[in-house]
């Protein structure tokens, strides 16, 4: 272990290495220690099934990333991070052959969606001019006094409301519809729940401010990125050390958690106040994934046209079939045509396969620490879109909860976001405080998306908890 310093940082996540990054930029000495013989948690690349095949094994596309205040003061591109934008940022097919898309541009995906382009404009547009505005009030915990209050509010009602209720009152036909609800199921949650449109509205309007893109060279290069620039500033990251107890670290004035609340319990749980162990304790799981990359022969042979072109597709058919999808996970049931998100970023991006062929990334939602191999549900749903898709199969690599946690403590049970979403515990992530970073051990710091804003690649858990240890133990303001 390295000798003592003003800070240290467990866990090399986004998050970890932004407070890192944070610190450093302040002036202090920092070392992160990770886990993992490489850095990245959720942001790492590496050829998973054939020599030359190069699959991002957790993150893929990055609108939190490219939104994100925090990455956007950091020289990222001079460190080797582009960012590739798909044609079409995101289509969802239909069972017509038809898709509807979102694409960057907010009159136009507005005018494809036909019999619902005024609702679309009038449901977007308004939030959409005020983006910037509106990103930096909830990339933050939600117990704060607004700087937009206006805006807020217009937004805050729109995103309490359950996807479908919004989605089946605001727009008429099936394409619009079902857009709506693929977006909105990045939540986790069912589709009947509060806050299950704040997902849709949030990444919709990204995907016009800055589209879905993905990072050449696949998402490890956002961490190769982060890791350079940190390590400019003088810090410094240890591979190969996972911490088993915060007693075992070195002496240092502030120590920053890029853990999940259960790491966390199970690192210092003697060592928390019993009060706030119990709150921790009552945290909830978000449901898992089970995730598969395929190396293939040629492009998934999507019916729609519109599926060819674009970065991410949603596979799950109209609305009713996606909200009772994940309305079946919520039940801790398999859903026999689960929701699919699925990446096609070799056609993007000639660095991630050998010429002519390609990689696919697809994952489905599961119950929270579900052992069932879902490749036939996911394959069968990509097939009903994509006939043939089959044939173009060379390898696969599948990834259920047992291989997420032994990949990364954070990831225990297939629960990729930190904690479930919903708004018990956005409004309380994972305590209800306006520093929730903050917790009762002396200079100890949680950063990890188990805090606000939660999941996502974009580093703003790191940025805020990094700040609060600023004030607290470096007077900085
Ligand atoms: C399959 C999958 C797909 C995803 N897709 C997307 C996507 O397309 N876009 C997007 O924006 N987000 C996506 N996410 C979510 C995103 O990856 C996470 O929300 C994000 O990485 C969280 O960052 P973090 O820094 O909080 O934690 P993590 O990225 O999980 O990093 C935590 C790090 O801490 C280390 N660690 C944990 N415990 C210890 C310990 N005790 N000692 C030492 N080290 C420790 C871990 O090894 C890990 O490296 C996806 C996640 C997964 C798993």
């Amino acid at each position: 272990m390295s000798d003592a310093c003003d800070a240290i940082v467990v866990g090399s996540g986004p998050n970890g290495l932004a407070a890192a990054i944070t610190l450093a930029r302040a002036g202090c000495s920092v070392v992160v220690y990770e886990a993992n013989a490489t850095i990245g948690g959720g942001a790492r690349s590496t050829e998973l099934t054939l020599p030359g095949f190069l699959h991002d094994v957790c993150s893929a596309v990055h609108p939190l990333a490219a939104a994100s205040p925090f990455f956007k003061t950091l020289p990222l591109q001079r460190f080797g991070l582009e960012w590739i934008e798909p044609e079409i940022p995101l289509a969802h097919p239909l069972d017509d052959g038809s898709a509807a898309c979102l694409h960057k541009n907010l009159d136009f995906t507005a005018e494809q969606l036909d019999h619902d382009s005024a609702a679309y404009r009038l449901l977007m547009k308004p939030l959409a001019r005020n983006w910037e505005n509106l990103s930096i009030e909830f990339l933050q915990p939600m117990l704060h006094w607004p700087q937009h209050p206006i805006t807020l509010a217009h937004f805050g009602i729109l995103a309490l409301c359950p996807a479908t209720l919004l989605a089946n009152s605001w727009f008429r036909r099936e394409p619009a519809r079902a857009l709506f609800a693929g977006i909105a199921a990045h939540s986790f949650l069912p589709l009947e729940a509060p806050v299950s449109s704040a997902f849709a509205l949030v990444l919709g309007l990204a995907g016009h401010a800055v589209g879905w893109p993905i990072p050449r060279g696949g998402s490890r290069q956002i961490s190769n990125a982060l890791g350079a620039c940190l390590r400019e500033l003088g810090g410094k990251i240890e591979g190969n050390h996972r911490i088993e107890n915060l007693r075992d670290l070195p002496k240092s004035r502030a120590i920053l958690l890029d853990v999940s609340v259960w790491e966390f319990l199970r690192i210092a749980g003697q060592q928390l106040p019993l009060r706030y162990r119990r709150r921790l304790e009552s945290f909830r799981h978000a449901p898992g994934i089970f995730k598969i990359d395929y190396a293939l022969s040629e492009p998934v042979p999507w019916k729609a046209e519109a599926c060819r072109r674009a970065g991410t597709i949603h596979v799950g058919g109209g609305i009713d079939e996606i909200a009772a999808a994940e309305r079946e996970v919520a039940r801790g049931k398999i859903p026999a045509r689960p929701f699919v998100l699925v990446a096609q970023q070799s056609l993007f991006d000639e660095t991630r396969a050998p010429r002519g062929q390609h990689t696919l990334w697809a994952y489905c939602h599961v119950p929270f620490n579900c052992a069932t191999d879902m490749s036939h549900q996911i394959e069968s749903q990509i097939e009903r879109f994509a006939p043939g898709f089959r044939d173009s199969i060379l390898a696969r690599h599948t990834t259920g909860a047992a291989e997420l946690a032994r990949s990364n403590p954070n990831l225990a049970g297939g629960d990729i976001n930190g904690g479930a979403a919903n708004l018990t515990q956005l409004v309380a992530r994972p305590i209800l405080s306006p520093n929730p970073y903050r917790t009762p051990l002396a200079g100890v710091y949680l950063c990890s998306a188990s805090t606000p804003p939660g999941g996502g690649v974009h580093g703003m858990c790191g940025y805020h908890a990094a700040c609060a240890a600023l004030r607290d133990h470096f007077g900085k303001r």
